[in-house]
């Protein structure tokens, strides 16, 4: 039996690389790469070695004959990939990425490359490990939060475990001995672009895209609205939203946009409580949930379904999880949608769309109600939001619907940088392969890169950072090779000084282990993974538990398990 590949692929090709018979679809440098939902394996070509099982960071990949019944339409998922041929016909072996050439000391007595990279998520770490893996290379990765890994922790939610293992490859990248991690320093406030390159040849920003975009009708801004990623950051912990103001005592949610957050949230809010309370999920989010009144989430596109923005994994986990319904009207675009396409994906999205629930018939649990062609006009309410009007896209008909919560879900957006170029409305830092471009002169700012949503906008997967971040350090490291980055003026001793004097609560690589182990701990007797720190000043105290002597650092772990 073949290996398949299922809904938690990352995309960061790490199966690729492992696979010795090139069964894994498409390779990074295929031009399908950048834009693949997932990645597929090639049943005729698999040989059932389980290479890829191994390299596989987030546990996506399994023997067809170990699937659950909710991950048996990923073996179809796979094979449809590919075209239908008798088995002894292989695909050609491609070149897949080539390797980041080694760091020359190009001088005997040069000081060797060292890169400040700001930000602790997916490309940041991506891009660590892949400058680790030369000899001599020093990294130093700058983080905002006490804690790293960016939207692994805040992003990604609580029901997927899986996407989030991806945390332990990068746990055995900053455990590396030229790793050092700088959390709760942030870079525009502590220290600046100039700081970090008197002590770096290169500083590497992956600061994702930590707001959103905006929709721009009346309304939006009345108690009752908000934005789904703010919704996902306060589900997840994230200690800036910890007191978002979110009322779940109406029957009724609407979610305009129906990409992959979309979805995330909808699942959460109409998901069984007693499920949640097996993940990581914020306690305060949980509390919020069992109290909840939600019984319908609508989630609102202004396209039709063959434009939908989720990708089929996420609607075949959806669709296994939750009661998912389509009004008739909608059952009618479906069909006539299906009619005509002819894209692989699309077809396989429309025919699981065609095969949902009517919303006129009553559910036991709360569902989700997937709506089409409705373009949003105006929030409704005075002092708070009751409803939405929408138009129905392309002509002049009104459509309102009842809510207490409405939410916007139409895509992250990067925010300027101090002392970097930044491009609108792509909302991105103009660069070149990773290298920073000054917009009026288009010359190469020297020493100054960026990899992951900073640098593509807010696309893709988690994995996708990969080769992008692979792309940026080999750029940075043929600059380095070439002698167009500048030795740093100060010693590496000085950079502890300077961030101790700026920021004396800095966090190392134990202050961040020693936050996980009590997070992991007050987790452990409500059979949760971790309960997160919410608070800046929970997470400080956690820290400096890994500094103190061994009976000092018992009792305060001890009051750290008593505060969850
Ligand atoms: P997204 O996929 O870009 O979806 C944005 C949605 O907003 C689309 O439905 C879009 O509709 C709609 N929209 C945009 N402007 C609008 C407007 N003015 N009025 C009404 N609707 C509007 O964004 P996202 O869901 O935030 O996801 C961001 C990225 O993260 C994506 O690459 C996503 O796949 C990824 N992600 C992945 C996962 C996962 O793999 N599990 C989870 C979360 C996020 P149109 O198509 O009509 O423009």
């Amino acid at each position: 039996m073949p290996h398949v590949i299922t809904q938690s692929c990352c995309n960061d090709a790490s199966c690729v690389f492992a696979c010795p018979v090139n069964c894994i679809h498409p390779s990074p440098d295929e031009p399908e790469f950048a834009t693949s939902e997932m990645l597929y394996i090639d049943p005729v070509a698999c040989v059932d070695c389980g290479a890829c099982v191994s390299a596989c960071p987030v546990g996506a990949i399994s023997a067809a004959s170990k699937l659950d019944s909710r991950q048996l339409p990923f073996i179809e998922i796979n094979a449809s990939y590919y075209p239908k041929r008798p088995a002894e016909v292989k695909l050609p072996p491609t070149s897949k990425l080539a390797p980041v050439i080694p760091a020359a000391e190009v001088h005997a007595r040069r000081h060797p490359l060292t890169v400040a990279i700001v930000g602790s998520g997916p490309a940041a770490l991506y891009a660590a490990d892949e400058l680790l893996v030369q000899p001599r290379v020093h990294v130093n990765v700058f983080e905002k939060l006490p804690t790293p890994y960016g939207l692994i922790r805040t992003g990604v939610a609580p029901d997927h475990p899986d996407t989030k293992r991806v945390a332990t490859l990068f746990d055995r990248v900053a455990r590396h001995d030229r790793f050092r991690f700088y959390l709760n320093v942030e870079i525009g406030k502590h220290l600046t672009h100039t700081d970090l390159l008197a002590h770096h040849h290169a500083v590497l920003y992956a600061v994702g895209a930590s707001h959103d975009r905006r929709l721009d009708i009346e309304g939006m801004g009345l108690p009752g609205t908000g934005t789904a990623t703010e919704l996902v950051a306060w589900i997840n912990g994230h200690p800036a939203f910890a007191d978002l103001p979110v009322d779940l005592g109406r029957e009724r949610v609407v979610i305009i946009g129906n990409g992959n957050v979309a979805l995330d949230v909808a699942r959460m809010l109409t998901t069984d409580p007693a499920e949640l309370a097996r993940t990581d999920i914020s306690d305060h989010a949980l509390q919020a949930l069992r109290r909840s009144a939600v019984r319908e989430v609508v989630i609102a596109a202004r396209r039709g379904p063959a434009h939908s923005a989720f990708t089929l994994p996420e609607l075949v986990g959806l669709t296994a999880a939750c009661a998912v319904v389509l009004n008739p009207d909608d059952h009618q675009r479906v069909l006539d949608d299906l009619a005509t396409a002819s894209a692989r994906l699309t077809k396989a999205k429309l025919e699981i769309l065609s095969t949902l629930g009517d919303a006129s018939d009553a559910t036991a649990r709360p569902r989700i109600q997937l709506a089409y062609q409705l373009t949003p006009e105006r929030v409704l309410g005075q002092a708070r939001a009751t409803g939405v009007e929408f138009s129905v896209t392309g002509t002049d008909e009104r459509r309102r619907l009842d809510a207490g919560l409405v939410l916007t879900s139409i895509g992250y957006r990067a925010k300027r940088l101090r002392d970097l170029p930044f491009a609108e409305p792509a909302a991105v830092v103009p660069n070149d392969g990773g290298r920073v471009i000054d917009p009026d002169t288009r010359q190469v700012v020297p020493g100054a890169y960026v990899a992951g949503w900073i640098k593509r906008g807010p696309t893709g997967f988690i994995g996708t950072n990969k080769s992008c971040s692979l792309q940026t350090v080999q750029a940075l490291v043929a600059d380095f090779n070439a002698g167009k980055l500048t030795d740093p003026v100060s010693k590496p001793a000085e950079l502890n000084s300077l961030v101790a004097a700026r920021q004396p609560q800095a966090i190392d690589a134990a202050g961040w282990r020693a936050i996980d182990a009590a997070e992991i701990l007050r987790g452990r007797d409500e059979g949760r993974p971790r309960n997160k720190f919410t608070d800046v000043a929970d997470m400080i105290a956690a820290a400096a538990a890994a500094r103190q002597t061994p009976p000092l650092r018992r009792r305060l772990l001890t009051r750290l398990r008593a505060l969850g």
